[in-house]
Protein backbone atom coordinates (compact mmCIF):
# COMPACT_ATOMS: atom_id res chain seq x y z
CA UNK A 1 0.00 0.00 0.00
CA UNK A 2 1.15 3.34 -0.34
CA UNK A 3 2.11 5.40 2.79
CA UNK A 4 5.21 5.28 5.54
CA UNK A 5 7.29 2.08 6.72
CA UNK A 6 7.50 2.16 10.25
CA UNK A 7 8.82 -0.21 13.07
CA UNK A 8 5.43 -1.88 14.74
CA UNK A 9 7.69 -1.11 18.06
CA UNK A 10 7.57 2.77 17.74
CA UNK A 11 4.21 2.97 16.50
CA UNK A 12 3.05 0.57 19.74
CA UNK A 13 4.66 2.55 22.01
CA UNK A 14 3.53 6.41 20.49
CA UNK A 15 1.91 6.89 17.07
CA UNK A 16 1.15 10.63 17.91
CA UNK A 17 4.50 12.27 17.98
CA UNK A 18 5.97 12.78 14.51
CA UNK A 19 8.12 9.92 12.64
CA UNK A 20 11.17 11.89 10.77
CA UNK A 21 11.26 10.67 6.73
CA UNK A 22 14.77 9.36 5.78
CA UNK A 23 13.99 8.06 1.99
CA UNK A 24 11.32 6.95 -0.28
CA UNK A 25 11.38 3.03 -1.57
CA UNK A 26 9.49 3.27 -5.12
CA UNK A 27 8.91 0.41 -6.74
CA UNK A 28 12.08 -1.40 -8.66
CA UNK A 29 13.98 1.25 -6.16
CA UNK A 30 14.48 0.09 -2.80
CA UNK A 31 15.81 1.97 -0.13
CA UNK A 32 17.97 0.05 1.24
CA UNK A 33 19.51 1.62 4.71
CA UNK A 34 17.94 0.36 8.04
CA UNK A 35 15.71 2.26 9.75
CA UNK A 36 15.86 3.72 13.09
CA UNK A 37 13.29 4.52 16.47
CA UNK A 38 10.91 6.70 14.81
CA UNK A 39 12.11 6.87 11.94
CA UNK A 40 9.76 6.41 8.24
CA UNK A 41 10.40 6.02 4.60
CA UNK A 42 7.49 6.79 2.43
CA UNK A 43 6.57 3.63 0.23
CA UNK A 44 4.61 2.79 -2.25
CA UNK A 45 2.62 -0.69 -3.49
CA UNK A 46 5.46 -3.02 -5.27
CA UNK A 47 8.25 -1.61 -3.00
CA UNK A 48 10.20 -2.97 -0.85
CA UNK A 49 10.25 -2.23 2.98
CA UNK A 50 13.19 -1.12 4.31
CA UNK A 51 14.94 -3.90 6.86
CA UNK A 52 13.58 -3.40 10.55
CA UNK A 53 10.42 -1.76 9.37
CA UNK A 54 7.49 -3.97 9.41
CA UNK A 55 4.66 -2.34 9.33
CA UNK A 56 3.11 0.27 6.30
CA UNK A 57 0.85 3.16 7.62
CA UNK A 58 -1.48 4.27 5.07
CA UNK A 59 -0.98 7.20 3.34
CA UNK A 60 -5.14 8.38 4.16
CA UNK A 61 -3.84 8.01 7.67
CA UNK A 62 -1.58 11.29 7.66
CA UNK A 63 -2.66 13.88 9.84
CA UNK A 64 0.50 16.44 8.74
CA UNK A 65 2.85 15.72 6.71
CA UNK A 66 6.71 17.95 5.48
CA UNK A 67 10.13 16.46 3.40
CA UNK A 68 11.05 15.81 6.78
CA UNK A 69 8.64 14.56 9.08
CA UNK A 70 5.18 13.10 9.09
CA UNK A 71 2.36 12.94 11.77
CA UNK A 72 -0.73 10.43 11.50
CA UNK A 73 -4.13 10.42 13.10
CA UNK A 74 -3.94 7.64 15.96
CA UNK A 75 -5.42 3.96 15.05
CA UNK A 76 -5.05 1.08 15.34
CA UNK A 77 -4.12 -0.93 12.32
CA UNK A 78 -5.31 -4.08 12.21
CA UNK A 79 -2.74 -4.88 9.13
CA UNK A 80 0.65 -4.29 8.39
CA UNK A 81 0.19 -3.76 4.75
CA UNK A 82 3.69 -6.09 4.11
CA UNK A 83 3.75 -9.10 1.78
CA UNK A 84 6.24 -11.18 3.46
CA UNK A 85 9.20 -12.84 1.49
CA UNK A 86 8.09 -16.54 0.90
CA UNK A 87 4.20 -15.80 1.33
CA UNK A 88 2.81 -17.47 -2.24
CA UNK A 89 5.36 -19.92 -2.63
CA UNK A 90 7.99 -20.73 -0.42
CA UNK A 91 11.50 -22.99 -0.73
CA UNK A 92 10.42 -27.00 -0.71
CA UNK A 93 6.87 -26.01 -2.00
CA UNK A 94 5.27 -27.74 -4.89
CA UNK A 95 4.18 -25.16 -7.81
CA UNK A 96 3.68 -28.16 -10.28
CA UNK A 97 2.81 -32.20 -9.66
CA UNK A 98 4.91 -34.20 -12.44
CA UNK A 99 2.65 -35.34 -14.93
CA UNK A 100 0.30 -32.38 -14.06
CA UNK A 101 -1.18 -30.77 -17.89
CA UNK A 102 0.35 -27.14 -17.48
CA UNK A 103 -2.20 -25.19 -17.57
CA UNK A 104 -1.72 -20.97 -17.47
CA UNK A 105 -1.92 -21.21 -14.25
CA UNK A 106 0.84 -23.59 -13.87
CA UNK A 107 3.04 -21.11 -16.14
CA UNK A 108 1.99 -17.90 -14.29
CA UNK A 109 3.50 -19.63 -10.99
CA UNK A 110 6.53 -21.04 -12.31
CA UNK A 111 7.19 -17.47 -13.89
CA UNK A 112 6.63 -15.83 -10.17
CA UNK A 113 9.42 -18.49 -9.29
CA UNK A 114 11.44 -17.20 -11.87
CA UNK A 115 11.52 -20.40 -13.94
CA UNK A 116 11.42 -20.47 -18.12
CA UNK A 117 12.11 -23.88 -18.77
CA UNK A 118 10.60 -27.32 -17.87
CA UNK A 119 11.05 -30.75 -18.69
CA UNK A 120 7.69 -32.14 -20.37
CA UNK A 121 6.49 -34.97 -22.39
CA UNK A 122 6.60 -35.55 -26.15
CA UNK A 123 3.68 -34.23 -27.98
CA UNK A 124 1.80 -37.39 -28.85
CA UNK A 125 0.94 -37.32 -32.39
CA UNK A 126 -2.81 -38.17 -33.08
CA UNK A 127 -3.86 -39.28 -36.82
CA UNK A 128 -7.80 -39.20 -37.91
CA UNK A 129 -9.65 -40.38 -40.69
CA UNK A 130 -12.97 -40.52 -41.49
CA UNK A 131 -14.30 -43.60 -43.55
CA UNK A 132 -17.17 -43.78 -46.20
CA UNK A 133 -17.40 -43.65 -49.55
CA UNK A 134 -20.99 -41.68 -49.01
CA UNK A 135 -18.86 -39.17 -47.79
CA UNK A 136 -17.23 -35.71 -48.95
CA UNK A 137 -15.89 -32.20 -47.84
CA UNK A 138 -18.49 -29.65 -47.03
CA UNK A 139 -18.64 -26.65 -49.47
CA UNK A 140 -19.91 -28.77 -53.01
CA UNK A 141 -22.61 -29.77 -53.72
CA UNK A 142 -23.75 -33.63 -52.85
CA UNK A 143 -24.60 -35.98 -55.53
CA UNK A 144 -27.08 -38.53 -55.08
CA UNK A 145 -26.55 -40.72 -51.99
CA UNK A 146 -24.02 -38.17 -50.13
CA UNK A 147 -23.50 -36.41 -47.37
CA UNK A 148 -20.91 -33.93 -45.84
CA UNK A 149 -18.20 -35.38 -44.16
CA UNK A 150 -18.70 -33.63 -40.45
CA UNK A 151 -16.75 -36.39 -38.26
CA UNK A 152 -13.31 -35.55 -39.45
CA UNK A 153 -13.51 -31.34 -38.83
CA UNK A 154 -15.48 -32.06 -35.23
CA UNK A 155 -12.62 -34.75 -33.86
CA UNK A 156 -9.90 -32.42 -35.13
CA UNK A 157 -11.68 -29.24 -33.20
CA UNK A 158 -12.59 -31.06 -30.38
CA UNK A 159 -8.59 -32.07 -29.99
CA UNK A 160 -7.40 -28.76 -30.62
CA UNK A 161 -6.92 -27.61 -27.00
CA UNK A 162 -5.02 -30.95 -26.64
CA UNK A 163 -1.48 -30.87 -26.01
CA UNK A 164 -0.81 -33.04 -29.26
CA UNK A 165 0.44 -33.15 -32.71
CA UNK A 166 -2.89 -33.14 -35.15
CA UNK A 167 -2.68 -35.16 -38.32
CA UNK A 168 -5.59 -34.37 -40.45
CA UNK A 169 -5.55 -37.76 -42.63
CA UNK A 170 -8.42 -37.42 -44.87
CA UNK A 171 -10.99 -40.11 -45.68
CA UNK A 172 -11.01 -43.84 -45.66
CA UNK A 173 -12.97 -45.41 -48.36
CA UNK A 174 -15.17 -48.39 -48.07
CA UNK A 175 -12.69 -50.68 -49.86
CA UNK A 176 -10.77 -53.40 -48.23
CA UNK A 177 -7.32 -52.91 -49.55
CA UNK A 178 -7.16 -49.67 -49.45
CA UNK A 179 -7.81 -49.22 -45.59
CA UNK A 180 -5.31 -51.95 -45.07
CA UNK A 181 -2.68 -49.88 -46.90
CA UNK A 182 -3.76 -46.26 -45.34
CA UNK A 183 -3.82 -47.55 -41.78
CA UNK A 184 -0.80 -49.40 -42.37
CA UNK A 185 1.16 -46.84 -42.94
CA UNK A 186 -0.37 -44.07 -40.79
CA UNK A 187 0.31 -46.46 -37.89
CA UNK A 188 3.95 -46.27 -38.36
CA UNK A 189 3.64 -42.33 -38.24
CA UNK A 190 1.40 -41.82 -34.89
CA UNK A 191 0.86 -42.73 -31.74
CA UNK A 192 -2.85 -43.19 -31.84
CA UNK A 193 -5.19 -43.43 -34.87
CA UNK A 194 -9.20 -42.01 -34.64
CA UNK A 195 -11.12 -43.46 -37.24
CA UNK A 196 -15.12 -43.43 -37.40
CA UNK A 197 -17.59 -45.28 -39.30
CA UNK A 198 -16.91 -48.49 -40.52
CA UNK A 199 -17.18 -50.42 -37.14
CA UNK A 200 -20.49 -51.75 -37.54
CA UNK A 201 -21.09 -55.46 -38.77
CA UNK A 202 -21.79 -54.11 -42.61
CA UNK A 203 -20.63 -55.73 -45.62
CA UNK A 204 -18.49 -52.46 -46.01
CA UNK A 205 -17.14 -52.24 -42.42
CA UNK A 206 -13.68 -52.73 -42.62
CA UNK A 207 -12.24 -50.89 -39.43
CA UNK A 208 -12.22 -54.00 -36.93
CA UNK A 209 -11.00 -56.53 -39.49
CA UNK A 210 -8.29 -54.44 -40.22
CA UNK A 211 -7.22 -54.02 -37.10
CA UNK A 212 -7.27 -57.69 -36.24
CA UNK A 213 -5.45 -58.35 -39.93
CA UNK A 214 -2.78 -55.54 -38.87
CA UNK A 215 -2.46 -56.27 -35.04
CA UNK A 216 -4.76 -56.69 -32.30
CA UNK A 217 -8.13 -55.72 -31.29
CA UNK A 218 -8.46 -55.17 -27.66
CA UNK A 219 -12.12 -54.85 -27.72
CA UNK A 220 -15.10 -54.39 -29.69
CA UNK A 221 -18.49 -52.95 -28.69
CA UNK A 222 -19.10 -51.10 -25.26
CA UNK A 223 -22.87 -51.71 -23.56
CA UNK A 224 -23.00 -47.52 -24.46
CA UNK A 225 -25.75 -45.68 -25.99
CA UNK A 226 -24.28 -44.18 -27.88
CA UNK A 227 -21.32 -45.65 -28.98
CA UNK A 228 -21.83 -49.41 -29.15
CA UNK A 229 -20.22 -50.32 -31.96
CA UNK A 230 -16.53 -48.88 -30.88
CA UNK A 231 -13.67 -51.06 -31.94
CA UNK A 232 -9.91 -50.24 -29.63
CA UNK A 233 -7.06 -51.88 -30.88
CA UNK A 234 -3.29 -51.63 -31.53
CA UNK A 235 -1.44 -51.27 -34.65
CA UNK A 236 2.64 -51.92 -34.29
CA UNK A 237 2.65 -49.95 -30.81
CA UNK A 238 0.08 -47.40 -32.28
CA UNK A 239 -3.03 -47.07 -30.51
CA UNK A 240 -6.23 -47.26 -33.16
CA UNK A 241 -10.10 -46.28 -31.58
CA UNK A 242 -12.28 -46.99 -34.38
CA UNK A 243 -15.32 -44.94 -33.50
CA UNK A 244 -18.91 -45.47 -34.79
CA UNK A 245 -19.73 -43.35 -37.17
CA UNK A 246 -22.97 -41.52 -36.63
CA UNK A 247 -21.85 -37.83 -35.36
CA UNK A 248 -23.40 -38.33 -31.80
CA UNK A 249 -21.86 -41.43 -31.35
CA UNK A 250 -18.55 -40.37 -32.53
CA UNK A 251 -18.37 -37.41 -30.62
CA UNK A 252 -19.67 -38.46 -27.36
CA UNK A 253 -17.22 -41.43 -27.50
CA UNK A 254 -13.98 -39.49 -28.32
CA UNK A 255 -14.87 -37.30 -25.02
CA UNK A 256 -15.90 -39.83 -22.87
CA UNK A 257 -12.95 -42.44 -23.81
CA UNK A 258 -10.50 -40.94 -26.73
CA UNK A 259 -9.85 -38.04 -25.41
CA UNK A 260 -8.72 -39.15 -21.87
CA UNK A 261 -6.82 -41.42 -23.33
CA UNK A 262 -5.13 -38.86 -25.85
CA UNK A 263 -4.41 -37.16 -22.18
CA UNK A 264 -2.75 -39.77 -21.21
CA UNK A 265 -0.33 -40.38 -23.58
CA UNK A 266 0.61 -36.49 -23.25
CA UNK A 267 1.73 -37.60 -19.99
CA UNK A 268 -1.47 -36.24 -17.98
CA UNK A 269 -2.68 -38.51 -14.57
CA UNK A 270 -6.26 -39.33 -15.40
CA UNK A 271 -8.59 -37.17 -14.14
CA UNK A 272 -12.59 -38.40 -14.18
CA UNK A 273 -14.33 -35.51 -15.53
CA UNK A 274 -16.28 -33.90 -12.72
CA UNK A 275 -19.84 -34.79 -12.30
CA UNK A 276 -22.95 -33.08 -10.66
CA UNK A 277 -26.17 -34.20 -9.74
CA UNK A 278 -29.68 -32.06 -11.09
CA UNK A 279 -33.22 -32.75 -11.39
CA UNK A 280 -34.53 -33.48 -14.98
CA UNK A 281 -37.39 -31.43 -15.97
CA UNK A 282 -38.99 -33.88 -18.08
CA UNK A 283 -40.15 -37.58 -18.27
CA UNK A 284 -36.81 -39.20 -19.85
CA UNK A 285 -37.42 -42.58 -22.08
CA UNK A 286 -35.28 -45.34 -21.24
CA UNK A 287 -34.77 -48.75 -21.60
CA UNK A 288 -32.81 -50.60 -19.25
CA UNK A 289 -29.66 -51.93 -20.81
CA UNK A 290 -26.78 -49.55 -21.80
CA UNK A 291 -25.73 -46.57 -19.87
CA UNK A 292 -27.05 -43.40 -22.19
CA UNK A 293 -25.34 -40.64 -22.64
CA UNK A 294 -27.51 -37.76 -23.78
CA UNK A 295 -27.28 -33.82 -24.50
CA UNK A 296 -28.88 -31.36 -21.98
CA UNK A 297 -29.45 -28.33 -21.27
CA UNK A 298 -28.21 -27.65 -17.56
CA UNK A 299 -29.53 -24.65 -15.72
CA UNK A 300 -30.23 -23.43 -12.57
CA UNK A 301 -33.23 -22.39 -10.91
CA UNK A 302 -33.94 -20.95 -8.01
CA UNK A 303 -30.62 -22.64 -6.51
CA UNK A 304 -31.45 -25.82 -7.62
CA UNK A 305 -30.08 -27.92 -10.83
CA UNK A 306 -32.41 -28.54 -13.33
CA UNK A 307 -31.42 -30.49 -16.39
CA UNK A 308 -33.66 -31.18 -19.99
CA UNK A 309 -32.07 -32.95 -22.88
CA UNK A 310 -32.34 -31.36 -26.04
CA UNK A 311 -34.96 -33.76 -28.00
CA UNK A 312 -34.28 -36.46 -29.93
CA UNK A 313 -31.62 -38.23 -29.01
CA UNK A 314 -31.11 -40.45 -32.08
CA UNK A 315 -27.41 -40.72 -32.60
CA UNK A 316 -27.32 -38.92 -36.04
CA UNK A 317 -28.66 -35.67 -34.73
CA UNK A 318 -25.72 -33.46 -34.41
CA UNK A 319 -28.50 -31.00 -33.67
CA UNK A 320 -28.84 -32.49 -30.26
CA UNK A 321 -25.36 -30.73 -29.04
CA UNK A 322 -27.14 -27.09 -29.95
CA UNK A 323 -27.41 -25.16 -26.97
CA UNK A 324 -26.48 -28.70 -25.21
CA UNK A 325 -23.80 -27.77 -21.80
CA UNK A 326 -23.46 -31.16 -20.95
CA UNK A 327 -24.20 -34.81 -21.11
CA UNK A 328 -26.90 -36.27 -19.07
CA UNK A 329 -25.88 -39.85 -17.80
CA UNK A 330 -28.81 -42.39 -17.63
CA UNK A 331 -27.54 -45.59 -15.75
CA UNK A 332 -28.43 -48.99 -17.77
CA UNK A 333 -30.17 -50.20 -14.61
CA UNK A 334 -32.54 -47.27 -15.24
CA UNK A 335 -35.72 -47.26 -16.47
CA UNK A 336 -37.56 -44.12 -17.82
CA UNK A 337 -36.61 -40.95 -15.74
CA UNK A 338 -39.48 -39.31 -14.04
CA UNK A 339 -39.72 -35.53 -13.81
CA UNK A 340 -37.72 -34.20 -10.89
CA UNK A 341 -35.96 -37.23 -10.26
CA UNK A 342 -31.75 -36.77 -9.51
CA UNK A 343 -29.67 -37.63 -12.63
CA UNK A 344 -26.32 -37.69 -12.85
CA UNK A 345 -24.67 -34.52 -15.54
CA UNK A 346 -21.47 -34.30 -16.48
CA UNK A 347 -20.86 -30.53 -17.96
CA UNK A 348 -19.05 -29.77 -21.08
CA UNK A 349 -16.84 -27.92 -19.23
CA UNK A 350 -15.26 -30.96 -17.71
CA UNK A 351 -14.93 -32.59 -21.30
CA UNK A 352 -13.96 -30.41 -23.70
P1 LIG B 1 -21.05 -46.58 -40.58
O1 LIG B 1 -20.76 -47.20 -39.26
O2 LIG B 1 -19.85 -46.36 -41.41
O3 LIG B 1 -22.11 -47.33 -41.29
O4 LIG B 1 -21.65 -45.13 -40.25
C1 LIG B 1 -22.85 -45.01 -39.51
C2 LIG B 1 -23.62 -43.80 -40.00
O5 LIG B 1 -22.82 -42.64 -39.77
C3 LIG B 1 -23.89 -43.82 -41.48
O6 LIG B 1 -25.18 -43.30 -41.71
C4 LIG B 1 -22.83 -42.91 -42.06
O7 LIG B 1 -23.24 -42.28 -43.25
C5 LIG B 1 -22.66 -41.90 -40.95
N1 LIG B 1 -21.29 -41.35 -40.97
C6 LIG B 1 -20.16 -42.10 -40.95
N2 LIG B 1 -19.09 -41.30 -40.99
C7 LIG B 1 -19.55 -40.04 -41.05
C8 LIG B 1 -18.91 -38.78 -41.11
N3 LIG B 1 -17.58 -38.67 -41.15
N4 LIG B 1 -19.68 -37.67 -41.15
C9 LIG B 1 -21.03 -37.78 -41.12
N5 LIG B 1 -21.68 -38.94 -41.04
C10 LIG B 1 -20.96 -40.08 -41.03
MG1 LIG C 1 -19.49 -46.33 -43.35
Amino acid sequence: MDGYAVRRIDWDRDNTTAFDIIGESLAGHPFTGPLGPHQSVRVFTGAVVPPHADLVVLQERVRKATQTTVVFEPHNPDESFVRPVGHDITQGDIVAEAAEQISPFTVGTLAAAGINRVEVFEKPTIGVFSSGDELIDPGSPLAAGQIYDSNRVAVLQLLQSLPCRLVDLGRLPDEPNAVTEKLHTAAGEADLLITSGGVSVGDADFITSTIEQLGELAFWKLNLKPGKPLAFGKINGCYIFGLPGNPVSTIVTLLLLAKPTILHLCGATFAPPMRVQAKVQETVAHTKGRTEFQRGVLREVNGESWVHPTGDQSSNRLSTFHGANCLVEVPGTSGDLQRAQLVTVIPFSGLL
